[in-house]
């Protein structure tokens, strides 16, 4: 049995939304540490303290501002949560953006850095410090993953990308250097900041349209998310792909 407990996690985007929500349903499970590794300074200061404030325990918790599409910072990030916590057990490949004007930023966070993380997790660190045999990559996908969401063709291509990814890397044993399980989560509607696109990232008409969809459609909380996709983790089998809906989190079959 994997146990969450004395783990050590490492969260991109962790500093808002569903990575923030991972962090404390985590730590509400006894975890010894999360790393937050995050773009966004001032959220990254705020998470830190709040979730202080709510855990009462010293040093569970670091914030380490990185751009995760710079190779160094994202390396750097790792060996920071190596300094402070000696151990890396897990690593949460969450960080997103919805952006359908910059193309390539938007491949460039929400896949590119998806396959580097991954790779220096399973090549570099796992190996030498997870505290248990087996180490977990999870992966926040979406939907957009699993069927096209209308009007954001970018966007819906890096979360196939991350989908494919996770379907070939976990569940090929050539990649199993020193046992990495890796699966792949695929919420739908939840209420974060990322819902609230502006006409920087989707121009017109097709922003209207999305906001109308947002509007319309039940979501979900980051908090409701975690603690759906939280006790799945543990034991969800390599390769695996999870869609999470209001209804509950469930595997997806796939044709084989
Ligand atoms: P969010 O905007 O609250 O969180 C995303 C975080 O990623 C932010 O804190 C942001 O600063 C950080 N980030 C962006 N670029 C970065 C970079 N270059 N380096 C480091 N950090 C960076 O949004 P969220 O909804 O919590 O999104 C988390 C994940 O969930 C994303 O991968 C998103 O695609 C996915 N997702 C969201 C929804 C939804 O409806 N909100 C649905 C399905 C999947």
């Amino acid at each position: 049995m994997w146990e969450l407990k004395n783990k050590v996690a490492l969260i991109t985007g962790g500093a808002s939304g569903i990575g923030l929500a991972y962090a404390k349903e985590l730590l509400r499970n006894d975890l010894k540490g999360v790393a937050l590794i995050d773009i966004n300074n001032e959220n990254g200061n705020k998470a830190v303290n709040e979730i202080l404030e709510e855990f009462k325990r010293k040093n569970c918790v670091i914030f380490i501002k990185t751009d995760i599409t710079d190779e160094k910072q994202l390396e750097n990030a790792f060996e920071t949560t190596i300094k402070t916590f000696h151990q890396l057990d897990i690593l949460i490949n969450n960080a997103g953006i919805f952006h359908e004007v910059e193309v390539e930023k938007c491949i460039d966070v929400n896949l590119v850095a998806v396959i580097k993380g991954s790779m220096l997790a399973i090549e570099k660190y796992f190996p030498k410090y997870k505290s248990a045999p087996e180490g977990l990559i999870v992966n926040t996908a979406s939907i957009a993953g699993l069927q096209p969401v209308e009007r954001t063709p970018t966007y819906t291509a890096t979360k196939y990308g991350v989908v494919g990814f996770t379907r070939a890397m976990g569940g090929d044993v050539r990649y199993q250097v020193g046992k990495t399980r890796m699966i792949a989560i695929c919420p739908s509607l939840v209420y974060t900041p990322m819902c609230n696109a502006t006409e920087d990232c989707v121009p017109e008409p097709f922003l209207s349209m999305i906001v109308d969809c947002v509007k319309n459609k039940p979501g979900q909380t980051p908090e409701e998310l975690a603690k759906k996709v939280i006790p799945v983790i543990s034991n969800a089998p390599t390769g695996s792909v999870w869609i999470v809906t209001t209804a509950g989190c469930n595997e997806v079959e796939f044709p084989s």
